[in-house]
């Protein structure tokens, strides 16, 4: 598995994910199978299926049991497109946070001291510069914003930032 791969899924799964994941790489297995070799509870492992489902990491079969009349869903791990699919992900959270760094280049803001909201000059303008609990509004340097946006845009472009961030935390 690829290292990005990798780091997409435990984002979206977690550690006892990461487990499900890994007993599902060798075989498909049905939720009780996969809570039985890993001691995950059964509603751990569902709801770990049911995320890899949404990202189309994981399809299931649905068989019956002639005898006992229930039915058995057999898991199936698909990674064959996740590169794609975290790509896609990773255009589209680009594309976003690129358009909140222009909002705030291209809009100045208004907060009250205790920042419940943040407005627009013209949200502001309508409010008189009042915030909803009453606070005046005063203008928000964005700067701080705009740091932390463009750091985090950095990050998701480059993801070996990320390790040498983890390496230089270690020293
Ligand atoms: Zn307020």
């Amino acid at each position: 598995m690829e290292d990005e791969v990798k780091d997409f899924l435990y984002k979206i799964v977690g550690e006892d994910g990461m487990e499900v994941i890994s007993t599902l790489n060798e075989r498909s297995a049905s939720d009780l199978e996969i809570a039985e070799k890993t001691g995950l509870k059964v509603k751990i492992v569902r709801k770990v299926l049911y995320i890899l489902y949404d990202h189309h990491f994981a399809s299931y079969v649905r068989t019956r049991d002639k005898d006992t009349g229930w039915y058995t869903y057999t898991w199936t791990l698909n990674l064959d497109r996740s590169m794609e699919i975290i790509e896609r992900k990773k255009k589209e959270a680009i594309k976003r946070l690129e358009e909140r760094i222009k909002f705030y280049e291209d809009n100045p803001t208004y907060e009250c001291k205790r920042g419940c909201y943040e407005f627009t000059f013209e949200g502001a303008s309508e409010t008189k510069f009042k915030c909803i609990c009453e606070e005046p509004l005063n203008y928000s340097d964005p700067s701080e914003k705009l740091e932390d946006l463009n750091l985090l845009l950095q990050k998701i472009k480059s993801p070996g930032v990320k390790n040498e961030d983890h390496i230089r935390n270690q020293q």
